[in-house]
């Protein structure tokens, strides 16, 4: 987890970031980081990127419930808070709709990690979770059950989620996914993607379990 004492500024620095970089359109996608006491920073449901502010964050326990004040927390929330019960290395989830990684979300065809530095910071391939509801709790469940060696999975016909020890390092893996996506669409272009020797991969994957063991 993130020894980051403001994770307030985090979020809102890591959601304005998500939003300048054209990772999300209007309002859509959510940002959230664990603080040191357990609770959960969210950014608020339908607020425009340039209005978040740290005054206006939504702080929540594990189960939803609000621990501090009025801001409604994402509709998507149920999916954050999964990510952080499941797994308690994990300091910062991103949910984002990035056209590349979207394409291959409404094709549901996971995205082949073909680079050895995106192996290093997602785990391997990145997997198409099952179609559920949007905010739904069969949606959370399904999302987490990628997310044991990976730091993204993509949702069927709508977007992405990553996960890392702080907020900021899971947009930076939205960002390496964004990249792989795109290059790997533009391979296929080319012919298709010629798949890394299988020994490279496994020794990269290692590196990624070894990095977040150290979340
Ligand atoms: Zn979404």
């Amino acid at each position: 987890m993130s020894d980051n004492p403001d994770i307030r500024q985090a979020v809102v620095d890591t959601a304005r970031r998500m939003y300048d970089i054209g990772l999300v359109v209007g309002t859509a996608g959510n940002v959230s980081g664990r603080q040191a006491d357990g609770s959960i920073v969210m950014t608020p449901s339908s607020v425009p990127y340039v209005d978040i502010s740290v005054d206006n964050l939504a702080v929540v326990d594990l189960d939803g419930e609000p621990v501090s004040g009025t801001a409604r927390p994402s509709s998507e929330k149920a999916m954050h808070l999964a990510c952080y019960n499941a797994f308690f290395e994990v300091g910062g989830v991103v949910h984002c709709h990035p056209r590349y990684g979207s394409m291959f979300a409404l094709a549901r065809k996971p995205i082949p990690v073909c680079i050895e530095e995106g192996i290093v910071y997602v785990g391997g391939d990145i997997a198409v979770s099952e179609y559920r509801m949007t905010g739904s709790d069969e949606l959370a469940a399904e999302v987490v059950r990628h997310l044991g060696d990976r730091g993204a999975v993509l949702m069927a016909n709508h977007g992405l989620l990553c996960v890392g020890h702080s907020p900021e390092d899971a947009l930076h893996t939205a960002e390496v996914v964004e990249h792989t996506a795109r290059v790997a669409h533009g391979a296929e272009a080319l012919g298709g993607v010629v798949p890394l020797p299988a020994e490279i991969v496994e020794s990269f994957a290692n590196v990624y379990g070894l990095i977040r063991s150290g979340w």
